[in-house]
């Protein structure tokens, strides 16, 4: 009874999905092209300015102050917080359980505007949160790949975006913007039709200064190969090690191309993925590249000075996931329970007032079962020992029906 409940509802979705649901903004509009004289440029502007604010100009690097780049702890998944000046930006924003957490740190920093949001791709821990931030935050620009998937979180995503009148804007590989004195490029993703939604992830490269973060989401060694064939200059002083250090990325082609003098892993303890994997450590390792991990530091973050960067953490251990080497890689449950439904079509038409996407919430039959649910979450889970349920101190436990959370966990309940 359950199954075809849930089957009824995909369909539901993914009907309401293909009808009305996502608006892509033509991506060329006020982006400027490549320019392989930004870092240039970026030092012109900077100089000249006399202004008296304490941030003088930085030696040599032509910049002021700081960007300050935050890898939230999130446990198994992403979001990164990037502020440069007075200009934020936030690169996922966690599990559906972790919306809270991220609205309260963001919050916590003073931040009331996102000048851009990303979703890297539309998996659950890169977009769970991205509906409350949504709608916590004034957010000027929405960047999702043309990509969804029939969850109930990409819905919901959908729907806080629609209600706030922002539309997706599809990243245009190429394309920079400033943050601030920053300078971000999109570097991916370059193609479509992919088997696996993780390599839809927009990359993204801030260059502030003379320092540079690689942002890759969960992008995989097709995604690596696509943006070194596009001849991107992918070398930067700070890598986030994609898709959690599972092995399906960070290739040493791609590791040697980027260079990094550290490297930034968001994974959660004990997670249920193997991630990250020894063989990926191994290879930063050999490389002599210091590891920051949000799993053994919690939430890190680095400092740019244009110069240098420096890390509010000591870095962690080269252990992989188990300590194991080669084990087998169970890396995503993402391909298994996503199913990829890729628009390569040309962008849709604006959103349209749409009120047929029904609460999954009764399932009545099954309401005798025993569930589970955190204070702050919105799903209710089915497996204790769910990933999104494994940071949280309290787990409150009963029959379905006696839950106050309506929202089906995407990943245990099926
Ligand atoms: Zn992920
Ligand atoms: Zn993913």
């Amino acid at each position: 009874m359950r199954i075809i409940n849930k089957r009824l509802r995909s369909v539901g979705v993914i009907a309401t999905l293909l009808t009305a649901l996502i608006s892509f903004t033509g991506c060329a509009s006020g982006n400027t092209a490549v320019d392989k004289n930004t870092t240039q440029q970026v030092q012109g502007e900077s100089k000249g300015d006399g202004s008296t604010s304490p941030a003088s100009v930085n030696e040599n690097s032509g910049v002021k102050g700081e960007l300050k780049v935050h890898f939230l702890d999130v446990g198994q998944a992403d979001s990164i917080l990037i502020q440069q000046g007075e200009q934020s930006m936030l690169v996922d924003a966690g599990n559906n359980d972790d919306g809270n957490l991220v609205k309260d740190y963001l919050q916590k920093q003073g931040i009331k505007n996102l000048e851009f949001l990303v979703g890297t791709h539309p998996h659950e821990d890169h977009i769970g949160g991205l509906d409350y931030v949504i709608n916590a935050f004034k957010v000027g620009k929405l960047y999702m790949p043309k990509a969804s998937s029939n969850t109930k979180t990409f819905t919901d995503v959908v729907n806080a975006a629609k209600n706030k009148g922002l539309s997706f804007t599809a990243p245009n590989p190429g394309e920079s913007f400033k943050l601030g004195e920053a300078t971000v490029t999109i570097l991916s993703p370059n193609g479509s039709g992919y088997e696996d939604l993780n390599n839809y992830s927009i990359v993204v490269k801030v260059a502030f200064g003379n320092t540079s973060f690689l942002l890759t989401g969960d992008a995989e060694d097709v995604s690596e190969k696509e943006i070194m064939a596009k001849g991107f200059d992918v070398s930067s002083t700070v890598l986030k090690v994609g898709h959690h250090g599972s092995n399906s990325s960070t290739t040493l082609e791609f590791l040697s191309k980027v260079n990094p003098k550290y490297a930034v892993i968001s994974v959660g303890k004990d997670n249920t993925y193997g991630h990250p994997k020894q063989n990926i450590l191994d290879r930063l390792k050999g490389k002599g590249i210091p590891v920051y991990r949000t799993d053994e530091s919690g939430t890190i973050i680095a400092t740019s000075n244009g110069t240098s960067v420096t890390f509010s953490a000591k870095p962690g251990t080269y252990n992989g996931f188990g300590n194991s080497t080669g084990s087998s890689d169970k890396s995503s449950y993402e391909e298994k329970e996503d199913s990829a439904v890729a628009s390569t079509a040309a962008p849709a038409p604006s959103v349209k007032e749409e009120s047929s996407v029904t609460t999954p919430a009764s399932e009545s039959s099954s309401s005798n079962r025993i569930v589970y649910w955190t204070p702050n979450g919105k799903s209710y889970h089915y497996d204790k020992n769910c990933s999104t349920l494994s940071r949280s101190k309290t787990i409150n436990e009963g029959a379905l029906s006696s839950t106050p959370k309506s929202d089906p966990c995407d990943k245990c309940v099926k």
